[in-house]
């Protein structure tokens, strides 16, 4: 009999990954970390683009759960925490921008000027969406059974809790919770507001990284969800992703775990469908008794295992969880006279905006009239860009990456006109890059949409959302599972208590 270096080797070093590892080797499991690239963190980074260029590449902001700080003793500010119910006053302003450069900040006192009602009815919708996203918290907490199989006491246990949740919120707002999630953001929103720039400008924290327009059914669901990821409408900790991760991946080793990075697995051995270890893109075997990958699902189960080894309408399924990517990043070093105010700014004018913008990429093109999320970091202007598809229908994203860099500007310098005098360099992250660079299949940010028939039991494919996989010994903890995406860390900690 063999036995194996490890107890449990993790594939990936993104949040996810490193806070699996995290909790495995605090209960005394040996652990190793593989990671493809150079530095820790996945999406959760900053990186430097040259001389003073360093910034967050990929994720805007966001924080883990305050529990898993908490459990893993992570020496992070407190507002590299922030729980999802913490009162919007204390967050960073969310900037609606505006053609007049009157530009409206979301909240009550600042509404007032567009509409009296809608300022009145502000903090009533605020306290539905804390609430919304405290049930949604704790459903992603949850590990879910395996429906329609049986499920054990600890995911019994798990499903009693989040009933409780339930029950306790209230019967009003659960089953407004619960209505919510199939409607449309435009839907949610004309509940409680009048004013379409101030439906807008909520709305597209609603489309924010996924391939979808606010008159989408689901995206109640989805501004529900990147409420909870935000603790509200604006990004936190700006500038600091990378803090997040090396915390964790100190963590990791001062619980003894083994990070290896420039690592790249390039399959996962599997003999009589049970994993045995991982085989290294430079021919190395490392064995162990169990195999996490936090990488996403169609990229562990397709590329790293194979459908050879996977029964076929498991095959079928994974082959289709959809992915669509259609973020692309333009961070822009300045001299820092760009004149843009700190806080999150949108620049999501109106309903139709939002959706025409979307419309580009049913069709597989770039929207010439782009819904932009624009943060600051010291001088470095940070644009999010939708809609630019990974799966471009005429062109290719070798020939297209300047003309998104270039509607990014245009679009950005019409609102503040120094943008453009300012620049002294830049840096384009397209969807391909999303994919070879930081590993996302087809530029999808959580490593799959997050749409209805890919959420709770249903993620990442149905009949298998508690971390398992037909593989025995091979688990799923990044993004993909249920739990993720965002940067909460819950799939990684679900998964780790999943762990036989
Ligand atoms: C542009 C962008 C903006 C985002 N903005 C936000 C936001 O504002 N708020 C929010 O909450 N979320 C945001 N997200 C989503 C969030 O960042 C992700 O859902 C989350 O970070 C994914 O974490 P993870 O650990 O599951 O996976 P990842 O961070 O993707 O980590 C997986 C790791 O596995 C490695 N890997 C993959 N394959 C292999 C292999 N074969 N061998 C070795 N290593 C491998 C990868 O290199 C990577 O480091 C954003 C994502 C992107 C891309």
């Amino acid at each position: 009999m063999t036995i194996n270096q490890y107890d449990t080797i993790i594939i990936g070093a993104g949040h996810n990954g490193l806070v699996a590892a995290a909790y495995l080797a605090k209960q005394g499991k040996k652990v190793l970390v593989l990671e493809r690239r150079a530095i820790v963190g996945g999406s959760v980074v900053t990186e430097s683009f040259g001389e003073g260029f360093t910034v967050d590449s990929v994720f805007a902001g966001g924080s883990l759960r305050p529990d898993i700080v908490k459990d893993l003793k992570l020496p992070l500010p407190k507002s590299a925490s922030t729980s999802p119910t913490a009162p919007l006053s204390a967050k960073p302003a969310f900037i609606s921008l505006q053609p007049d450069g009157n530009h409206l900040t979301i909240d009550a006192e600042s509404i007032k000027r567009i509409s009296e009602k809608d300022a009145a009815r502000f903090p009533e919708f605020v306290r539905f969406m804390d609430k919304a996203a405290s049930i949604l918290d704790t459903a992603y907490a949850t590990i879910m059974p395996r429906l329609p199989m049986n499920f054990g006491i600890r995911e019994g246990y798990g499903l009693l809790e989040l009933g409780l949740e339930l029950r306790l919120a209230g019967r009003k707002d659960m089953l407004n919770f619960i209505r919510a999630l199939p409607m449309t953001a435009q839907e949610l929103l004309d509940e409680y507001f009048e004013s379409d720039v101030v439906k807008a400008a909520i709305a597209s924290v609603g489309i924010h990284g996924f391939t979808l327009g606010p008159m989408g059914a689901g995206t109640g669901y989805t501004l529900i969800h990147n409420w909870m990821n935000r603790g509200g409408l604006s990004h936190v900790n700006v500038g600091k992703a990378g803090e997040i991760t090396q915390a964790l991946a100190n963590a990791v080793k001062s619980f003894g775990g083994e990070i290896r990075t420039e690592i790249e697995v390039k399959s996962i051995k599997v003999e009589s469908q049970i994993a045995k270890g991982v085989i290294l893109a430079n021919g190395e075997e490392i064995s162990a008794n169990q195999i996490l990958s936090s990488a996403d699902p169609k990229h562990t189960l397709l590329q790293l295992v194979g459908a050879q080894d996977l029964p076929p309408e498991f095959v079928w399924h994974t082959q289709s969880i959809k992915m669509r990517g259609s973020v692309a990043k333009i961070h822009l070093l300045t001299d820092g006279k760009h004149g843009i105010p700190e806080g999150t700014l949108a620049v999501a004018p109106s309903i139709k905006y939002l959706e025409r913008a979307y419309d580009a990429a049913k069709y597989g093109e770039i929207s010439e009239k782009p819904y932009l999320e624009v943060t600051t970091s010291g001088n470095v202007v940070s644009i999010h860009f939708q809609f630019a598809p990974y799966a471009l229908k005429k062109s290719s994203w070798q020939i297209e990456g300047l003309k998104v860099e270039k509607l990014a500007i245009d679009t950005l310098a019409a609102y503040f006109p120094n943008l453009k005098s300012s620049i002294v360099n830049r840096k384009l992250i397209s969807p391909l890059d999303l994919e070879q660079t930081y590993g996302l299949t087809e530029g999808d940010l959580n490593h799959g949409q997050l749409m209805l028939d890919q959420f709770l039991f249903m993620r990442p494919i149905p009949g298998w959302s508690n971390h398992k996989t037909p593989i025995d010994n091979l688990y799923l903890c990044g993004s993909g599972v249920h739990g993720g995406g965002g940067v909460s860390g819950a799939a990684g900690r679900n998964a780790a208590k999943s762990l036989k």
